[in-house]
């Protein structure tokens, strides 16, 4: 049975099961779907006298001495002999397997797998692979895949457990992906596709198993997501009554895009339906998202309802709380922060403010989910995330009330498939206009050689009034000390004093990941009320801060940062009117490099970046970390197979207009599983 435990195997007892418990591995099903790292190429075989230097190969040979032991030293012996086919011979050592003295005889046929080495006129192999000719097969003449591995375990019990639990239960490998699926896509079999990636017998076996199996990965993922959309889409949700947003656009100190104003009908649209809103609005950095957040909490405040807000930092609580209090109160809206640092009194005297309606904008880190806050007359909440909130923590902030509608803003621009997978859930709007008058940011990529010049364009932008950011890769100087050496890279604590030297009239901050929180947001703080000219930073200022009257943006080793976080850098800058520019300084001559900072001053359009971003790094090193919300995937590797996951996408999208619960008998085995992975990802 596919759910057995793995101790049902012959050959895994307590400590192998614990080892393969440490993999991952608990049942047959898990066995079998612990895929193959990588493989060795074992198929050919070669007459002795054939075989060149260096090659890897199997020979065919009878062993034509007893072997024989020589201790060389302590913890050091050899075993050796020769072993011969027509051809020729081939000079055989093991080293430190003593053993092999007293398995193998003179006379035995074998097979060897190894590297050979030519000297002269002998040739040699060290420490080959080998098996008996009769029993052949297993672990020679063929591809070998080879596993991953964890103390305990070694190859050839995960690839004799694998076999045994596929011999096992071969049968009940049942089609999980609809029959035409398969018939369309020129899929093999369910069996066939397990068999091969274990023991392929041939290059393309394995390419066809790998495709089908990395498709059937991406399918079971879209149909989990559709459906969990499918239902999230039965939710009813709060309905709300529809008010005209023309009011609202009355009296805001400039005219709302085109974009904005679609965004924001779309979401009203969801929370007048009756069914509960999950939307998301993704925007570049700079296209207007907070106006977004604005109207609809102001359509909630019609309603009588309140709405939260939470973001990822105290400052960016501070600045949002800031500028949507200044929108907002020309219409009468209490808007107030919750943050760590608020004092469990005031938060009651929000709550209660809240209660009462004088208050009906919240807006908070972290702390709005944690320690017993309560949201009354909570409508809707809004995430902007970045992401940087998963979606356990989107769940608990709408588990504050009833079936409040979700609005999640993202300012990471994500290529379409892959924002498929991440808010695969959720309906999305994309604001793809800037504001007008918004110019783009001039870019340019220079050496280290133009230091000067840019102390002296750094001294020009303060002198006409603007502000400075420049981004380092690390913090201190020393740094190099404890992690892998990184000659030449700018530290921010050494930059901020070169900088100061060198320009002793302007005032220079320095902000970074290791100081406290409270430090930090006052060096923030002071930037962003224009106290000082020029911040010099590792990648904390990332996160959202607007200071519009920032003009240029310096970059140094910009050959160390993603295309993404690039951009993402470069877009706290031209928040203003003024013309602002961006510098990408790198030393690295490497044609990678050259590429993407090439792309950075060819285009300052994100989802055109993220796709490159995607392309050239694949989508591990896209996005850095798991926090981001994609699933850890088995086989299918999200960067590479995009091909495959848009064919994925596409038939779980036609399978789903077909059943759209999966409820017909053909497709229960695929509706079991959802459950599970959906139990992964969202639980
Ligand atoms: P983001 O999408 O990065 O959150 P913001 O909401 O912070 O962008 O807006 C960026 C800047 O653009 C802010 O200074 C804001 O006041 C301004 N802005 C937003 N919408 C408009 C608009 N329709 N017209 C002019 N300026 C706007
Ligand atoms: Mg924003």
């Amino acid at each position: 049975m596919l759910n057995d435990d793995i101790r049902k195997i012959k050959g895994i007892g307590e400590k192998k099961a614990q080892a393969f418990n440490r993999l991952g591995v608990f049942s047959l099903s898990d066995l079998i779907s612990y895929f193959p790292r990588r493989y060795e190429d074992r198929s050919t075989f070669k007459a002795i006298a054939l075989t060149s230097d260096g090659e890897q190969c199997c020979i065919s040979a009878v062993i034509a001495n007893e072997p024989v032991l020589t201790r060389i030293r302590r913890g050091l012996d050899i075993v050796r002999f020769r072993a011969a086919d027509e051809s020729a011979v081939m000079e055989i050592s093991y080293f430190n397997q003593s053993y092999m003295k007293n398995s193998l005889r003179k006379g035995d046929e074998m097979v060897f797998f190894g590297k050979v080495e030519i000297k002269g006129s002998k040739r040699s192999m060290i420490n080959p692979v080998c098996e008996r000719a009769e029993a052949g097969g297993n672990i020679t003449g063929r591809i070998i895949p080879v596993y991953g591995l964890t103390a305990g375990l070694n190859q050839k019990t995960v690839l004799s457990s694998v076999s045994a639990a596929l011999d096992d239960c071969a049968d009940e490998l049942e089609e999980i992906i609809p029959a035409e699926v398969i018939c369309r896509l020129g899929l093999v079999s369910a069996p066939e596709a397990y068999r091969w990636i274990h023991s392929p017998e041939s290059f393309a076996q394995l390419e066809n198993a790998r495709k089908r199996l990395v498709f059937q990965e991406l399918f079971v993922l879209s149909c989990a997501l559709g459906v969990a959309k499918n239902s999230l889409e039965k939710c009813s949700g709060i309905a709300l009554k529809p008010f005209d947003f023309s009011e609202f656009y009355s009296l805001l100190p400039y005219k709302p895009t085109g974009a904005q104003q679609r965004a924001i009908s779309e979401a009203a649209e969801d929370m007048l339906s009756g069914k509960v809103m999950n939307r998301l609005i993704q925007g570049d950095v700079g296209s207007g998202k907070t106006l977004c957040a604005a109207a609809l909490a102001w359509l909630l405040f019609k309603n009588e309802l309140s709405t939260a807000l939470m973001v990822p930092t105290g400052i960016l609580a501070e600045q949002h709380c800031a500028s949507l209090g200044t929108l907002l109160e020309p219409y009468g809206i209490g808007v107030e922060l919750i943050t760590g640092a608020t004092s469990a009194a005031e938060r009651n005297a929000v709550m209660e403010r809240l209660k009462s309606g004088e208050t009906s904008l919240v807006i908070g880190t972290h702390a709005l989910i944690t320690g017993g806050f309560e949201i009354p007359r909570l409508g809707l909440v809004i995430t902007d995330e970045q992401h940087r909130f998963g979606v356990n923590q989107r769940a608990m902030l709408a588990k504050k009330s009833e079936n409040p509608h979700i609005l999640v803003m993202s300012a990471t621009p994500i290529p379409r498939t892959l924002s498929l997978i991440i808010y695969g859930d959720m309906d999305v709007s994309i604001i793809d206009e800037l504001p007008p008058g918004r110019q783009t940011v001039g870019t340019f990529a220079v050496d280290s050689r133009y230091e000067k010049r840019l102390i002296n364009f750094i001294l020009k932008n303060c002198s006409e009034g603007h502000q400075v950011f420049v981004v380092c890769p690390k913090v201190e100087a020393d740094e190099e000390a404890f992690e892998a050496p990184a000659p030449g890279l700018k530290s921010a604590e050494e930059y901020t004093l070169t900088l100061r030297s060198a320009l002793p009239e302007l005032r220079i901050a320095c902000v970074h990941g290791k100081m406290k929180p409270a430090e930090k947001d006052a060096v923030m703080q002071s930037f962003a009320a224009g106290e000082t000219n020029v911040l010099v930073s590792t990648t904390v200022v990332e996160v959202g801060v607007d200071v519009p009257n920032a003009t240029l943006m310096i970059i140094e080793n910009a050959e160390r940062f993603g295309l993404s976080q690039l951009h993402q850098l470069r877009g706290r800058v031209g928040r203003g009117s003024a013309k602002s520019y961006c510098v990408l300084v790198s030393d690295s001559a490497g044609e990678n490099t050259k590429a993407r900072l090439d792309i950075m001053c060819a285009t300052c359009n994100g989802f055109e970046i993220a796709e490159e971003d995607l392309r050239i790094r694949g989508p591990g090193d896209f996005f850095g970390s798991r926090q981001h919300g994609l699933p850890e995937m088995h086989i299918a590797s999200l960067g590479a197979d995009t091909a495959i996951l848009k064919q994925a996408q596409e038939e779980a999208k036609l399978l789903l207009s077909e059943d759209p619960n999966l409820e017909r008998v053909e497709n229960r085995r695929l509706r079991e599983l959802i459950g599970t992975i959906s139990h992964q990802t969202y639980g």
